[in-house]
């Protein structure tokens, strides 16, 4: 395979061409305003008059709220509208330097438009498709010249979203790939470069955060609400994976999970959840039908959130026995707060709360922690950041004692944290997600999907990531996470989740400046 052209060589598409956008629906008639904003005159085309004023409507809302919120003045909005120029199908384009495809999502018909437009526009004309789900090579390979076709993916809504992943077909030129990387940059986005693989890199690496998620809901281990509080209050995640598939709706996040299943030949890393598909079935699509995880209508109660930290007993002596690796900032967390005795000795990476063991999460479940340890003990979940995470989720082993659950809330408590408490489930919520995201990132990577620069900032500026997986991957220890990997694999039995061989292997992928596994 020909290596993945980067595009910071490239020339942006030059201010006097013009963009042809074909398909005024909710992305084209965004994108159309993204590019006339940015100057160029955009010709609008839809098969669908209606949907042609639909999104010219759409276009010019947007631009009177940018007014309103003066980020516009009158001028400008009025100079942009007047760039884009509604092109009923059969009408006549000049200059175009780039067609922007973004009809409904299917082979043949974004083939056949294409194959149209190709005889339409010059040819030195770029062609991009917005697919958010089929092969760029399969697009590209249907028309008379693939080299000059290429992905360009925006995020929804995408005069907001500040990614584009610009993909590269097996035939697209580099030269192809680098000019349109350039002009999703002087657009104003943050452009990343991929191979055409199912779901480029957002959409295979994000896989794991709705996954764990909802195995862990089939397992009974929390609930939604209280899933979700860990998520933000622990992880640092913007939103928790149940409320985002409620906004997302299930029946696209499922159908997002099913074809990458199918593209990757049931590769059990993506395979859909059946919890997932009852929802669906039952109609319970989220924030659009009322209902999803959570109730949506005007009576609802606010969901509930495990919060126990009343139950605080305060500890007058910690012990810490050796490093805490990703937890180790609770060492200063526990000197500042002056309140406890401290003591730090040598010792497996553990403390010791009044006597009993509490210990970060390795990705085994506290019971099995446990019985390797020959004693009791508390798992708290990873935290983005313990000296300022809000929240911190617990779970105890079968033969922990009520005293030792109490010491253990106190010691958060005592810290300013929430306390959640989980069923014990290998690997909690936040460890298991992060391991699983940091695995798919790194096996996108052994795989020559993108850069892993690019992996990271998509997944910070596509889906909002506190950190990008692999910089995360990088601060919790590479070690770290192939451990709570291969305790997962062995908790659960499922070659869902062996580690890539790029975890595996040391140093056998290139990571960013100083994220050698
Ligand atoms: P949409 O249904 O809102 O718009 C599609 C438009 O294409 C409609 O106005 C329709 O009339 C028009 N159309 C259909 N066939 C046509 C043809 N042959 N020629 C010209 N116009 C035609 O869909 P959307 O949500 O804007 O999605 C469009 C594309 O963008 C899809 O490929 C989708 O996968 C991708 N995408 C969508 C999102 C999203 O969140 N909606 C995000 C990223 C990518």
């Amino acid at each position: 395979m020909t290596s993945l052209p980067t595009g910071h060589a490239g020339a942006a598409l030059a201010a006097q061409r013009a963009v042809l956008v074909i398909g005024a629906g909710t992305m084209g008639s965004a994108i159309a305003q993204v590019a006339a904003t940015a100057g160029h005159r955009v010709y609008l085309r839809d098969t669908s008059d209606a949907a042609l004023d639909r999104g010219r409507a759409q276009i010019a809302q947007d631009l009177e709220r940018r007014v309103q919120r003066q980020r516009l003045d009158s001028a400008q909005r009025d100079a942009i509208l007047e760039r884009v120029t509604p092109a009923p199908a059969g009408s006549a384009v000049h200059g175009v330097g780039l067609v922007i495809e973004v009809i409904v999502e299917q082979l043949e018909a974004k083939a056949a438009v294409l194959r149209a437009v190709e005889q339409e526009v010059g040819p030195d004309a770029i062609i991009a498709t917005n697919t958010s789900s089929l092969s760029v090579t399969a697009i590209a390979g249907r028309l008379a010249r693939p080299d000059r076709v290429v992905g360009m993916h925006f995020f929804n809504p995408a005069t907001v979203m500040p990614l584009v992943e610009v993909i590269a077909g097996a035939s697209t030129a580099p030269e192809v790939v680098q000019s349109t990387y350039a002009t999703a940059r002087a657009w104003g986005k943050v452009a990343v470069t991929c191979r055409s693989t199912p779901g480029f890199i957002v959409n295979r690496v994000a896989r794991p955060f709705y996954a764990e998620a909802l195995r862990l809901l089939q397992d009974q281990a929390t609930t939604p609400a209280t899933l979700d509080a860990v998520m933000r209050d622990s992880g640092g995640f913007r939103m928790g994976p149940c409320e985002l598939m409620d906004l997302i709706g299930h029946d696209v996040n499922f159908a997002v999970t099913r074809s990458v299943y199918e593209a990757f030949f049931h590769e059990p890393r993506f395979r859909p959840s059946p919890l997932q598909q009852e929802l669906v079935a039952a109609g319970w699509l989220g924030r659009k039908s009322g209902r999803g995880f959570f109730d949506y209508g005007e009576a609802a109660a606010p969901p509930a959130v495990s919060d126990v930290g009343a139950r605080a007993q305060r500890p007058r002596k910690v012990r810490v026995e050796g490093a805490l690796g990703p937890a180790r900032s609770l060492v200063d967390l526990l000197r500042t707060c002056g309140e406890v005795e401290l003591e730090l000795v040598d010792g497996p990476g553990l403390l010791r709360v009044d006597g009993h063991v509490v210990a970060l999460c390795d990705g085994r479940s506290a019971t099995a922690r446990a019985q390797a340890l020959g004693e009791p003990v508390l798992l708290f979940d990873l935290a983005l950041d313990f000296s300022r995470c809000p929240r911190v989720a617990l779970a105890a082993c079968a033969q922990a004692s009520p005293e030792h659950v109490d010491k253990a809330i106190g010691l958060f408590t005592l810290l300013g944290k929430k306390v959640s408490l989980l069923d014990d489930a290998p690997g909690m919520v936040v460890t298991r997600t992060v391991a699983m995201l940091v695995n798919e990132a790194a096996e996108a990577l052994q795989h020559g999907i993108a850069s892993a620069q690019d992996i990271d900032a998509a997944m910070q500026h596509g889906v909002n990531y506190p950190l990008g997986p692999l910089a995360w991957g990088a601060a919790l220890g590479f070690d770290h996470v192939l451990s709570v990997l291969r305790h997962l694999g062995a908790a659960c039995g499922e070659d869902r989740y062996r580690p890539s061989l790029c975890l595996q292997r040391q140093g056998a992928c290139t990571l960013p400046g100083g994220m050698a596994p």
